[in-house]
């Protein structure tokens, strides 16, 4: 079947893309990996995102998408895309995993990013035992016990004050002396009485045994001092790098991966637009998202409909 316009990603800008595209009256899929909320499932509050003056869960927000989407006949797709070209005739065609194949008049790819990795010794080895980038679903095993998060952008900042809550202490290790992260973050972390802040400083090395962490090595840039911190968890927020290779060559991207677009979402490629934190920008919120994914949308129906004229 082909479909008029295939959503990649259900994140907020995808889940959206996709709510504005079928109720102009396409026939729209939505493809996802995993579940949906994206970046939203791994977040324990959302505190800026209006309409929620007391701030909303993560997995509350994506049940509430989820429930918006169930309202409308959006085709739901379960699949990693792993390549994609055009035809001859302009349409889309989607490889899957699992063999899967789609076809689309149009793509809107709402794919976000994913952690980076930090880099560092003993990150490999202790992923999954002591290493974490999801304060949310790994936090609990911590209860108590004493943790570290490198980072210093929002992510790093409004983890720390998440595990700060579980955790026994919490050591929040940057490598410079300013943090990135929003000033209402950086208050609360400053104030918070089982942070330590250990900034100017660059991870060494992860340590740990057979039983998983054990501690990480610091080093003072400045001084050239080094101790070691003795955490059971680190969790790395070190930024995010786009999930965008699938994407056909000639969909233009920066140095980093991140899709170029005009301000109506549109990529160097017609027929391809691209919505949330998948673009090359500065602001990556849910709110601008879903922004995104409604310009993105009205953007594609426009081209759908030259496209047919
Ligand atoms: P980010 O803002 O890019 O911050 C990444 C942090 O990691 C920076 O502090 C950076 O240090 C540090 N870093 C990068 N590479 C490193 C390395 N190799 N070793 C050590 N430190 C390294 O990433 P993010 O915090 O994941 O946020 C991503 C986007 O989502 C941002 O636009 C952010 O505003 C947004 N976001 C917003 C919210 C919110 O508004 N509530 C929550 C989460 C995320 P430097 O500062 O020295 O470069």
């Amino acid at each position: 079947m082909l479909y008029d316009a295939a959503v990649i990603g259900a994140g907020p800008a995808g889940v959206t893309a996709a709510l504005y595209l079928v109720r102009s009256g396409l026939k729209v899929a939505l493809v996802e990996n995993s579940a949906t909320g994206g970046q939203i499932l791994s977040t324990a509050e959302i505190e800026n995102y209006p309409g929620f003056p007391k701030s909303i869960k993560g997995w509350e927000l994506a049940d509430l998408f989820e429930e918006h989407l169930a309202g409308y006949s959006v085709d739901r797709v379960r699949g990693q895309v792993l390549s994609s070209s055009q035809k001859e005739d302009g349409s889309f065609l989607l490889n899957l995993s699992e063999g899967k194949t789609l076809e689309a008049s149009a793509v809107v790819a709402c794919t976000g990013a994913r952690h980076r990795l930090l880099g560092a010794p003993g990150e490999d080895t202790f992923a999954g035992k002591g290493v974490s980038y999801c304060a949310v679903c790994d936090g609990n095993f911590y209860r108590g016990r004493d943790v570290a998060v490198v980072g210093g952008g929002n992510s790093a900042l409004e983890e720390a004050l998440y595990l700060s809550r579980i955790a026994g202490k919490v050591y929040l290790i940057h490598r410079r002396d300013a943090f990135r992260g929003a000033m209402v973050y950086q208050k609360k972390v400053r104030e918070a009485a089982n942070i330590e802040l250990v900034t100017g400083s660059v991870v060494d090395e992860i340590r740990g045994g057979a039983a998983g962490v054990d501690g990480v090595a610091v080093r003072h840039l400045a001084s050239g001092d080094t101790r070691v911190l003795p955490v059971d968890g680190v969790f790395i927020y070190v930024g995010m790098e786009p999930v965008s290779g699938y994407l056909p060559d000639n969909v233009n991207r920066d140095a980093a991966g991140f899709v170029l677009t005009d301000t109506e979402m549109c990529t160097s490629l017609p027929g391809v637009f691209a919505a949330g934190d998948i673009r090359a920008k500065r602001c990556r919120q849910v709110s601008s998202a879903v922004g995104d994914g409604a310009t993105a949308a009205t953007a594609a129906f426009s081209y759908l409909e030259q496209r047919n004229a």
